[in-house]
């Protein structure tokens, strides 16, 4: 099972290290870069999962429209993009449900997928998959089963959908982000830097060796002409820059080279009575 997502932000929506909100006074890059992916997945009739800022929704409406209108699966990637264990319990549920709320009055239905800023659900803040249930989630797909620099969920184990059972009873169906086990390395490579930095022959075999793949892609992943943000460190950069001019014509060969669907429709794909229960 190969699923798409992409996580719908602009180039300076993502500074954990310097954080400053002042994104008003930013080139916007968004529109062109989701027309982008949308005539790709358009031409393939592939129907994907955006998992979209509210921040986004509040000031480029017609970004989310948009890829509503063209019946992808629309769910939420919080208001402004602040890693979850940085906010209070009080702090998340309000950053999400003033998110959720927004996009929800934009495309006119309930949204059920949530993915956090930086895959930041830990070991540490799993309570805050219990606000998701409460807000009406569904689905997360916020659990990175590796080292990351921001989340990290190292112990989920099998890299496939799950239910996560909360101390309380409270459940959530997790789709976490693949990897590749190596000797004693978990290597990503369905996103991101990761996927910008991996040559695609390595990634084809990879994914095919994969029965599960998850990808996240970004508009910024695509996009060499994005300005650069200078105050990030220099292992920041390489990572938010490497591969870029090469990335989205390895997107289009993925495309080609494996059948995709979206969260929802891997929902409906999955026995869930059979699926793993990880005990949180
Ligand atoms: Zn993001």
């Amino acid at each position: 099972m190969n699923i798409i997502t992409f996580d719908i932000e602009d180039w300076y929506n993502c500074n954990f290290e310097n954080p400053n909100f002042d994104w008003d006074k930013y080139e916007v890059r968004i529109y062109e870069g989701v027309e982008r992916i949308l005539q790709e997945l358009a031409e393939r009739e592939l129907k994907a999962t955006f998992f979209c800022l509210g921040w986004i929704a509040e000031k480029h409406p017609d970004v989310i429209r948009r890829i509503h209108k063209q019946g992808h699966h629309v769910g939420c990637h919080s208001y402004r993009h602040e890693l979850a264990f940085r906010l209070d319990r009080d702090g998340f549920r309000q950053d999400t449900e003033k998110a959720k709320k927004l996009i929800e009055d934009l495309i006119g239905e309930s949204i059920n997928a949530f993915r956090a800023p930086g895959f930041s659900i830990t070991e540490r803040n799993v309570w805050a998959l219990e606000i998701l249930v409460e807000l009406g989630f569904e689905y997360d797909c916020s659990f990175f089963p590796a080292t990351h620099d921001y989340g990290g969920f190292s112990s989920f184990g099998k890299v496939e959908p799950a239910m996560l059972k909360l101390a309380n009873g409270v459940e959530i169906k997790e789709f976490p982000i693949n990897n590749k086990h190596i000797l004693t390395k978990n290597f990503v490579f369905s996103g991101g830097g990761f996927f910008r930095f991996y040559p695609y022959w390595l990634i084809k075999y990879w994914a095919r060796s994969s029965p599960y793949m998850m990808t996240y892609f970004h508009c910024r992943d695509f996009d060499p002409g994005q300005p650069m943000i200078e105050s990030l460190s220099l292992i920041r950069k390489f990572k938010s820059y490497v591969g870029l001019s090469t990335s989205f014509v390895k997107f289009q060969k993925l495309l080609n080279d494996f059948d995709f669907v979206s969260v929802d429709n891997a929902n409906k794909l999955i026995d869930w009575d059979n699926t793993r229960v990880l005990q949180l």
